[in-house]
C-alpha cells in the first residue's frame, strides 16, 4: 500500500474520503437534480458499481435502495477465487480472509444400501494454482459492509440513500438523425418516491448522464427499458436456512452434497464462525404457473426435510439464525443495456442493468453474488473513463456484449448442475432407472472447478480487447482472461508479494512489461528502447493519453518484471519510467520493478513466457488481459489504445 504521496498525513491511509463537518450525513440529504451515474440498489452488484465510481471524485455518483438500511442477514454466502482476487483490489481480502469460511475440500454422499447414505467421494475444491485465494463462505450482509466502507472511505465519500423506491424512468431520444452528435447530457429522469421518515411519500427527480439498474429479479429498471427476463418456468421448490445445531454427521464442516435414496438432496455449506451451517434442503416439485409462497411453507418442515435426508444422523437444530424458501429457475434478459438490437451502430448506451436484474439462476453453486459482482467490476471503470473524457463512448457496448454471454455460460451450467441436483440419484449396477449416478454429478462439478471458481470467463476480441496474434510469448496469460497473479520479489525492497496485489481497483491499466534476457542496465536492449518510447515519443499512449498536469502514471501503470535475481539488478541501472517522480513534492515511486521469485516458482516458466524476446501483457483496470504484444512492437500497442482512448482527459469539473 501506497500513501504519504503529496505530503505526510496521519491517520488511516485507507480513508481517503474528503472530511465531513460532524455529524454531516450524506447520505440522507435530499438527492441532487443532476448526477453523472444513478445506481439504483445496494445489493452486491450496486455496491461494487458505486465502490469503483467511489474513486473518482470528479464523477457526481449516488446509489439508492428502497430499504431503510444496509442488508444484516441471509441471502447469497459463496465468495468464489475470482471475487477475491477483485477484493484483493478494492483493499479488502484479508478481511474476507480472517472472517470466512475456507471451503478445502468438498464430499459427496449417496443412497447406501441399507436405505441411508454413505460417503461416496471427497475432492479438493479447488484446483491447486487456479488461484492465489481460496474459495470462501461469508455472508453477503459482511461482504456488504466491506464495499459500503470502501465507498466512505474512496476519494468520493459515497453513502448510499436508503429509502427511496424507483418509480419512473424516462429517457430522452438522441434529437440528431445519427444520434452521437446531438445526445443529451443528461438523458435520463429517475423519479423516486420517499418511503422512510418524515419525507415518506415526497417524490424526488433526478436528471443522470448514466442510470444502472442493480435493482435485483424484478428489476424496475429493466422494465423501463422493455426488457424482460426469458427462460425455465421455475418448477422445483428448495429451502435454505442457516442453523446452530448439534449433529453426529462427520462432514458438518465439509461442504457437502448429499443425495439420499427416497427423501431428497441436501448441500451443507460449512458457515463463518466455527459453528454456523446453511443447508440448502430440496422440497417439493411445484405445478405449473404454482408460487413457493402458495405452499406456506414453515422452517420446522425445512428441519424435518433435513432430518429424514441426513439418515442416519440426527440433526438438533437450537437456533435458526435466517430461513428462506425459493424457485429455481434459470432466466436471462437478452442485452444489459437500453439500445435497441437493431440500432447498436447508432445509439449509445444510457440504462444499464446488472447482477440478478438481468440474470436469476439457482443459488447452490454459489454464482449469484459473484457474477452480480464482477457485472458491476465491469461497467464501473467503463463508466468512469467514459465520463472522465479517456475513453470513446462507444467502450460502453462492450459491457452487454460481455456480461450478457457470461451470464448465459452461467444459466447453461446451472441448469445442467440444477438438474443433476435434483435428479434421483442412480444405483450403482443398475441401468434402466432414470436419475444421475452420484459418481457422474461428482465428475461434472470437478470439471466445472474453473467456471465455479470464476476463473474461465473469457473476453471475446472487441473495442478494447485484442486478437491474440502474439499469444504465443505469454502462452498462459491468454488474452480476454483475468490477469493470473504469481509471486514475484519487488525490486527495491526485496518483499516477497503477488504481482496482482500491486494493482488497485483504481480504474487505470496496467502495461506489465516482462523483459527479455538482456541485461536491463543495457541502454540498447529491448526494454530500454521500450521504456524510453512510452515515456517521450508522441505517438506512445503514455504521452498521448496521459494528461500533461497529472502524474505520469495517471492512466497507464507500467510495471516491469526481470527475469534476473533482485540481488543482482539494481533500480539505478533503470529507465527513469521506472522510478518515476510523481504527487506534489516530486517524489520517487519505488514499486514499479519486480524479479522473478525462484523459491515460490519462477514466473516466466509458470506463465509460459517467452524468455529470450519478452512481452508486454496489457491489462485493464478491471484484471483482465486486453492484448499481448512484443517489447517492441510499439506503434502496435500505440493503436490498440487510439481505438478507443481520447486525449485530454481526466480533468472535468464536475
Ligand atoms: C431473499 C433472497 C434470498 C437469496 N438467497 C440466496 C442464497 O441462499 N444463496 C445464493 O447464492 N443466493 C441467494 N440469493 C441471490 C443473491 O443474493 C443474488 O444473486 C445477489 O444478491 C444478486 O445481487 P444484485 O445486486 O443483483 O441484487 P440484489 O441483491 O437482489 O439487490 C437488489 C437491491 O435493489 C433494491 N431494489 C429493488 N427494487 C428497487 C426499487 N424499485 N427501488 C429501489 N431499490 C430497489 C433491493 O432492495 C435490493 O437491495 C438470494 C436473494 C434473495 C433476494
Amino acid at each position: 500500500m501506497q500513501f504519504h504521496l503529496n505530503g505526510y498525513r496521519t491517520g488511516d491511509p485507507a480513508v481517503l474520503a474528503p472530511s465531513r463537518p460532524p455529524g454531516a450525513q450524506p447520505g440522507s440529504d435530499k438527492l441532487p437534480d443532476q448526477v453523472d451515474v444513478l445506481i439504483v440498489g445496494c445489493g452486491p452488484a450496486g455496491l461494487t458499481l458505486a465502490s469503483q465510481l467511489a474513486a473518482f471524485p470528479d464523477i457526481a455518483t449516488r446509489i439508492v435502495d428502497q430499504k431503510p438500511g444496509p442488508l444484516q442477514l441471509g441471502q447469497a454466502d459463496g465468495i468464489a477465487c475470482r471475487t477475491m482476487e477483485m477484493f484483493q483490489a478494492f483493499g479488502f481480502s484479508e478481511r474476507v480472509l480472517k472472517e470466512a469460511y475456507w471451503v478445502n475440500e468438498t464430499c459427496f454422499w449417496e443412497p447406501g444400501d441399507d436405505g441411508t447414505i454413505k460417503r461416496s467421494g471427497r475432492i479438493q475444491d479447488t484446483e491447486a494454482g487456479l488461484s492465489e485465494f481460496p474459495h470462501v463462505i461469508l455472508n453477503q450482509a459482511r461482504v456488504h459492509d466491506f464495499f459500503l466502507d470502501v465507498m466512505r472511505n474512496g476519494p468520493a465519500g459515497l453513502e448510499p440513500d436508503y429509502g427511496r423506491v424507483l418509480l419512473d424512468v424516462s429517457i430522452a431520444q438522441p434529437a440528431g438523425s445519427n444520434g452521437l452528435a446531438a445526445e443529451p447530457c443528461f438523458p435520463v429522469t429517475a423519479k423516486l418516491r420517499r418511503v422512510e421518515g418524515p419525507e415518506a411519500g415526497q417524490v424526488e427527480t433526478v436528471r443522470t448522464r448514466y442510470l444502472v439498474g442493480c435493482d435485483g429479479a424484478r428489476s424496475a429498471v429493466r422494465k423501463a427499458i422493455g426488457r424482460e427476463l426469458h427462460g425455465d418456468s421455475a418448477n422445483q421448490a428448495w429451502g435454505v436456512m442457516d442453523v446452530l445445531a448439534v449433529t453426529d454427521f462427520p462432514d458438518i464442516r465439509f461442504k457437502a452434497a448429499i443425495h439420499s435414496a427416497q427423501d431428497g438432496s441436501v448441500l451443507v455449506i460449512p458457515r463463518e464462525g466455527g459453528y454456523l451451517v446453511r443447508l440448502y434442503i430440496e422440497l417439493d416439485k411445484l405445478q405449473a404457473n404454482e408460487r413457493v409462497a402458495q405452499r406456506n411453507i414453515t422452517v420446522d418442515r425445512l428441519i424435518a426435510a433435513a432430518q429424514r435426508i441426513l439418515r442416519p444422523y440426527t440433526l438438533d437444530v437450537k437456533e435458526v439464525a435466517w430461513w428462506s424458501v425459493y424457485e429455481i429457475g434459470q432466466r436471462l434478459c437478452d442485452r444489459f443495456d437500453d439500445v435497441p438490437d437493431n440500432d447498436t451502430s447508432g445509439r449509445l448506451p444510457c440504462v444499464f442493468i446488472a447482477g440478478d436484474a438481468g440474470h436469476t439462476h439457482s443459488p447452490k453453486a454459489g454464482q449469484g453474488m459473484n457474477v452480480s459482482m464482477q457485472d458491476g467490476f465491469n461497467l464501473g471503470w467503463k463508466l468512469a473513463s467514459v465520463i472522465r473524457g479517456q475513453a470513446v463512448p462507444a467502450i460502453l457496448h462492450t459491457y452487454s456484449a460481455e456480461r450478457q454471454a457470461i451470464a448465459q455460460e452461467l444459466i447453461d451450467f446451472d441448469r445442467t448442475f440444477a438438474r443433476m441436483f435434483s435428479a434421483t440419484p442412480r444405483r450403482a449396477g443398475v441401468s434402466d432407472t432414470e436419475g444421475v449416478d452420484p459418481a457422474e454429478f461428482q465428475r461434472y462439478f470437478a470439471q466445472q472447478g474453473r467456471f465455479t471458481a470464476g476463473t474461465a470467463t473469457t473476453y471475446l476480441p472487441s473495442l478494447i480487447s485484442a486478437e491474440p496474434t502474439h499469444q504465443a510469448l505469454a502462452r498462459s496469460f491468454v488474452v480476454g482472461t483475468r490477469f493470473h497473479s504469481m509471486p514475484v520479489v519487488r525490486l527495491a525492497d526485496g518483499r516477497p508479494m503477488e504481482l496482482g496485489h500491486a494493482a488497485t481497483a483504481d480504474g487505470r491499466w496496467r502495461l506489465y512489461i516482462f523483459s527479455d534476457a538482456t541485461d536491463p542496465g543495457n541502454r540498447l536492449s529491448r526494454l530500454w528502447h521500450l521504456c524510453t518510447h512510452l515515456a517521450e515519443d508522441a505517438g506512445s499512449p503514455v504521452v498521448r493519453f496521459t494528461p500533461a498536469t497529472s502524474d505520469v502514471d495517471a492512466v497507464f501503470d507500467v510495471r516491469v518484471v526481470l527475469q534476473q535475481d533482485h540481488r543482482t539488478a539494481s533500480i539505478s541501472d533503470l529507465p527513469a519510467l521506472l522510478a518515476p517522480r510523481k504527487g506534489r513534492l516530486n517524489l520517487v515511486d519505488y514499486e514499479k520493478v519486480f524479479c522473478t521469485d525462484s523459491r515460490n516458482g519462477d514466473i516466466f516458466n509458470m506463465r509460459a513466457i517467452d524468455r529470450s524476446l519478452g512481452c508486454i501483457v496489457v491489462v485493464r483496470p478491471d484484471q483482465y488481459i486486453a492484448n499481448i504484444v512484443p517489447l517492441d512492437a510499439v506503434e502496435e500497442l500505440g493503436r490498440f489504445f487510439a481505438g478507443f482512448m481520447e486525449h485530454g482527459g481526466i480533468q472535468r469539473s464536475s
